[in-house]
């Protein structure tokens, strides 16, 4: 069985509650599509936890915090910068500093294995196109999308959780019953985000990979803790953590 995560943004709480959930399901294989810093509190340890995965993706804000942000709104500019910063500070010590930059720094842009691709935002531009759900009204852009997946791609960046199918529907985890048995026909999934949801549930979110049944997970934790984290770091718009809560 193999886990998919995706969109942790910094926040520890969210990926320790998802990582125990992991290990209670038994899964050997963990998946990261990206996204691990950028908007949280705790960049480094977050990415210290991420080396544990089999492939963890560059995300865009991956991305932003190794090279310059472009097309970033002042709110997610500012806590990239600040992010940068605390991956700079040579804590515990110079060594762990240079392989977490490293690990940020190898990070590889789509990963395949099997009938499964793995990107963070889309097949076509694999760290920064978002697909959200309304994009199912746009034929143009979901066949040219379709025609990029021979089988099945997962992905994460809009933090909305859910499935596309190729005769253009989106599914969300509730409609489906929170199960979907892949039959051979086209999907892209969207596994959600760990640390900051914006569905309108709160809980993290992830997807296990059961042979062929997609199984969404979805797990409370402490987000008051993150919250009051957040808002103790005055580079962290209050935004950040009020939008924790609301899972939106
Ligand atoms: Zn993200």
């Amino acid at each position: 069985m193999k886990a998919i995560i995706s969109d942790i943004h910094a926040n520890l709480e969210a990926l320790q509650a998802v990582w125990a959930d992991i290990t209670r399901q038994g899964v050997t294989e963990v998946y990261c599509l990206g996204d691990v810093v950028g908007y949280g509190p705790n960049p480094r340890e977050c990415l210290e936890m991420v080396m544990k995965c089999k492939v963890c993706l560059m995300g865009n804000h991956d991305q932003a915090a190794l090279f310059d942000p472009t097309d970033f709104n002042p709110v997610a500019e500012r806590a990239i910068l600040w992010t940068r910063a605390q991956l700079e500070a040579p804590i515990p010590n110079r060594s762990a500093m240079e392989r977490r930059w490293e690990f940020l720094a190898e990070m590889p842009r789509t990963y395949r294995e099997g009938e499964l691709l793995l990107v963070h935002g889309s097949p076509r531009n694999p760290v920064n196109e978002y697909i959200f759900p309304e994009d199912v009204y746009n034929e143009r852009k979901m066949d040219a999308l379709f025609r990029l997946v021979e089988h099945y791609c997962f992905q994460g960046h809009t933090h909305v959780p859910g499935l596309f199918t190729e005769s253009c529907s989106f599914l969300s985890p509730e409609e489906v019953d929170y199960a979907y048995r892949l039959d051979g026909r086209k999907l892209l999934c969207n596994v959600g985000s760990v640390g900051q949801p914006r569905d309108g549930d709160p809980r993290a979110c992830y997807v296990l990979l059961d042979g062929d049944t997609i199984h969404y997970r979805r797990v409370e934790y402490g987000v008051e803790a993150t919250i009051k984290k957040i808002q103790s770091i005055p580079d962290l718009d209050n935004f950040l953590a009020e939008r924790l809560r609301q899972g939106r």
